[in-house]
């Protein structure tokens, strides 16, 4: 029985587009589902609806990372006979959590098995999650990943800046502090600059009244004098804090205007997916990846397996794979194939693919990243700096960001820290030191920032991870760095050839280091799949 087309509101969507699917096939459902706008190619809260039925056929999937996991949760809801191929023992690609046992070998030689107590973790990877990744939030809830709190920014934490001159060169300096001595003396100046007729040009009488009422409402300035004064968004000092009876307290004194200027750390705002309050996945980010892998049918992800060679023919593709373990090698076919091997990676792989792809593929440049957690007996942190969250920076030496843990806050017992976290330029250098001198560096940074603790409380269990030097990775990232970049790549690499397509977070322009870049990069691929299905 045909659909009437009377009656399309009275059924879901869903059910019409089945009945048409069922009765005139796949490329008339892809057609359909393009007249009622359900193939967004471009949709970022949920996975693209797919017309065609896998009735299976094989798709091979390069790589179980998220891109893997959710191209094959995706198509296999369709009937698509899915096999991941991954070269590690586990799955999550760079989703990695470090628990007590993890082995981590570098590039390089180094080795490393993770000693931390039972129960303690390090994100050696993603760690936080911004509301505005939908599509990272969408599978958290469709698999009951819980999400928690990751607190990006504590007010109390601090900016510790040695290379400048004046008092507050090595002085730890709390970030409420000179986030509103920054905001507050700005303020001051705008006001003035109201005041004498400066900016005269600019915003008429009218506007001036509603600016300088604004500045005056904020609490930072002095309503009368319009001068920036110790104030109640700066706060107390901790020790002169506000008690009983008539100890009112005493603010604290803001900075002078020309100190303020030398620090140059701390000056960015924080960016709308970077805001204070994040979220993570509780026990560790790779309870993910994890939860995919748990919906994907039994042995349906070939662990230890590298590809070596990949022949990509007319119908079909063949995949060498060499058994990490047992060093045996062997071939699979499949239908199709999905690569969402990082692009720098891939490109080192052996391939027959035309130069034109082979170029796309070389082009991705790949971004060094590194990693240290240190565990605590004590949260000191928190018990004597009243920091509970977020994160304190400095222009010490090759440190950038020391991040507070945002799970157990007021534990009993210690916790591990995100002693030191380095993106782009300075983590080779971190990377190339030996593991006792990475955390002999870390001890020494963190000293400063907590003087007397940070040794004091450290219990010789450390972990840290150089992206640039796994080899199934090649860095933290692996994208077109620049427009004409990918201008001139993606569109090579979104069409592939013959029987092979590539994914990953690479084909997100701006969220290639973001987990959604990486199912987002997934969406788009298997949406591109299931038009070339639906052709024919
Ligand atoms: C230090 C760091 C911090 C990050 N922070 C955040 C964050 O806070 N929030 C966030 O959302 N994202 C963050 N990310 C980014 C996020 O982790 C990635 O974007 C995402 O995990 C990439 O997924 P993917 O599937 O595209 O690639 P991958 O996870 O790299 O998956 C690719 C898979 O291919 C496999 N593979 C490689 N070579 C072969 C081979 N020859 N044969 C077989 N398999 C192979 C790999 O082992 C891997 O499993 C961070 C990443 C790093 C490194």
């Amino acid at each position: 029985m045909s659909p009437k087309l009377d009656n399309i509101n009275n059924i879901s969507k869903r059910n019409f587009l089945e009945q048409i699917g069922m009765i005139a096939g796949s490329t008339a459902l892809y057609t359909a589902m393009s007249a009622l706008d359900l193939v967004h190619a471009s949709a970022k809260d949920k996975p693209p609806l797919l017309s065609t039925e896998g009735k299976g056929k094989t798709v091979l999937i390069l790589g179980a990372g998220l891109s893997g996991l959710v191209t094959a949760l995706e198509l296999s809801k369709k009937g698509y006979k899915c096999q991941i191929i991954e070269a590690r023992e586990h799955s999550g690609g760079r989703a990695q959590t470090a628990r007590k046992g993890k082995v981590i070998d570098e590039l390089g030689g180094e080795r490393q098995v993770c000693d931390f107590d039972h129960g303690q973790y390090l994100n050696i990877g993603p760690w936080r999650i911004p509301a505005e990744h939908k599509a990272v939030i969408h599978y958290c809830r469709e698999l009951g990943v819980e999400l928690e709190p990751m607190i990006n920014k504590s007010v109390h934490a601090y900016y510790y800046s040695e290379n400048i001159e004046g008092p507050l060169k090595g002085r730890r300096v709390r970030q409420v502090e000179l986030d509103v001595d920054r905001a507050g003396s700005i303020q001051e100046l705008l006001a003035k600059a109201v005041g004498n007729g400066s900016l005269d040009d600019e915003i008429d009488t009218e506007d001036k009244e509603r600016l300088l009422e604004y500045l005056a409402s904020t609490g930072l300035l002095d309503r009368k004098k319009l001068n920036y004064r110790a104030n109640r968004g700066r706060g107390h000092s901790i020790d002169q804090y506000p008690g009983t009876l008539l100890d009112a307290g005493k603010l604290s004194e803001p900075f002078e205007l020309a100190e303020l200027l030398k620090i140059n750390i701390g000056r960015r705002w924080n960016t709308a997916d970077h805001p204070s309050v994040m979220y993570q996945a509780k026990g560790g980010m790779d309870q993910i990846p994890f939860a995919m892998e748990k919906v994907l049918k039994r042995r349906s992800i070939s662990y230890n397996s590298e590809v070596t060679y990949i022949q990509n023919n007319i119908n079909n593709v063949v995949i060498t794979i060499k058994n990490t373990k047992s060093g045996k090698v062997k071939k699979i076919e499949g239908d199709y194939v999905i690569s969402t091997i990082p692009f720098s990676v891939i490109a080192g792989i052996d391939n027959n693919f035309s130069n034109d792809v082979k170029t796309a593929l070389k082009s991705a440049t790949s971004s060094p990243a590194f990693k240290i957690g240190l565990q605590f007996t004590r949260r000191f942190w928190e018990e004597d700096d009243m920091i509970y969250g977020g994160a304190s920076y400095s222009d010490m030496d090759g440190h950038y960001q020391t991040s507070y843990p945002s799970s157990n806050l007021f534990g009993g017992d210690g916790d591990v820290m995100l002693t030191n976290y380095k993106y782009g330029g300075g983590s080779v250098e971190l990377s190339n030191m030996t593991i006792p001198e990475r955390i002999e560096h870390s001890l020494t940074c963190g000293e400063k920032l907590h003087p007397g603790n940070f040794r004091k409380y450290y219990n010789g269990k450390a972990i840290s991870k150089s992206w640039h030097r796994d080899r199934y990775a090649l860095g933290g990232a692996s994208s077109f760095r620049s427009r004409r970049q990918r201008r001139k790549n993606i569109p090579i690499v979104v069409k592939g050839e013959k029987r092979i397509i590539f994914s990953g977070g690479g084909m997100s322009p701006y969220h290639a280091a973001w987990m959604t870049g990486a199912i987002e990069g997934a969406w788009q691929m298997i949406h591109e799949f299931d038009k070339r299905v639906a052709k024919g």
